[in-house]
């Protein structure tokens, strides 16, 4: 079968079942084909051979069932770099990299001492090292499989972070810093959501949190005072209906200039103190 016919019914497949039928196809097969994406393009009469697309046949029903396309591949690109992803962590959202970006635009000093709490894949802390290699990066995970694969992609990109095993700032007792980073869990457990597409196969820790989604940012602005440095900053994200809320949480705990900012969508989606 050609490349070109491949997608037609590979799109036509996954119709209905995902955002991005088109796209969803050509990651499938480029992670199978090993291929640059421009071979799509340059090259769609090639012909894919029989074991392959047999092989495909069952990504795409994997797909058809809801499986996120990055759990498929065992990868997902963030700030432009391709992470590794499995199913033990949160997969990383384009809309993080509006925080990524508003870190780099605060104006820290070259050898910043940063850290990202529940770093997941690895995300934030390798975005933010990738732009700004003098700054000195640790990320936590509670998860030990995140912590793992947070220091398999730190190595595979070769992004030197330094990974700790534990829950927010435990592993980091009397250690203080000029920005602290999180995308927490924030999504009230009860949100209908959570039943639908790929959030299903995400982990619950990674998504849910009590308190109609807002207790552990009340737990990070809370703790963040005994791990500032003087004029430090905490910045977390959240959902795009938490800001007020958040912001509150953050005054309430004593950071000054509050202020929260927008995703790609014009959501409010982080808040920074
Ligand atoms: N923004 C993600 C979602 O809506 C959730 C991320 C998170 O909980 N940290 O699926």
């Amino acid at each position: 079968m050609r490349i070109d016919a491949w997608l037609a019914e590979a799109s036509a497949q996954l119709e209905g079942h995902s955002d991005s039928p088109r796209l969803d196809a050509e990651l499938l097969l480029l992670s199978r084909l090993g291929k640059p994406r421009s071979f799509l393009f340059t090259w769609p009469e090639h012909e894919l051979p029989e074991p392959l697309v047999a092989n495909l046949a069952g990504l795409l029903a994997r797909r058809q069932a809801g499986e996120p396309v990055a759990h498929l591949t065992g990868q997902r690109e963030f700030w432009s770099l391709p992470l590794k992803v499995n199913a033990t962590t949160l997969i990383p959202r384009p809309d993080t990299e509006s925080l990524v970006e508003a870190a780099l635009e605060l104006g820290l000093p070259d050898d910043a001492e940063v850290v990202d709490l529940g770093t997941g894949t690895g995300a934030i802390a390798l975005a933010l090292k990738s732009e700004q290699p003098g700054w000195r990066i640790s990320a936590v995970d509670r998860i030990a499989d995140a912590v793992a694969l947070a220091r398999a992609n730190s190595e595979a990109l070769d992004l030197p972070i330094t990974v700790h095993h534990g829950s927010w700032f435990e592993p980091l007792s009397g250690q203080r810093f000029d920005l602290i980073v999180s995308n927490p869990p924030y999504i009230d457990p009860q949100d209908p959501h959570l039943g639908q597409g790929d959030v299903r196969f995400e982990p619950r820790s990674a998504l849910t949190a009590d308190d109609h989604g807002l207790a552990d940012i009340r737990h990070l602005a809370e703790a963040a005072a005994n791990h500032l440095r003087a004029g430090g900053v905490l910045m977390v994200e959240h959902g795009w209906d938490q800001g007020e809320a958040v912001r509150e949480i953050f005054r309430q705990a004593g950071l000054t200039s509050v202020r929260t900012g927008r995703d790609l969508g014009n959501r409010e989606r982080f808040t920074l103190g």
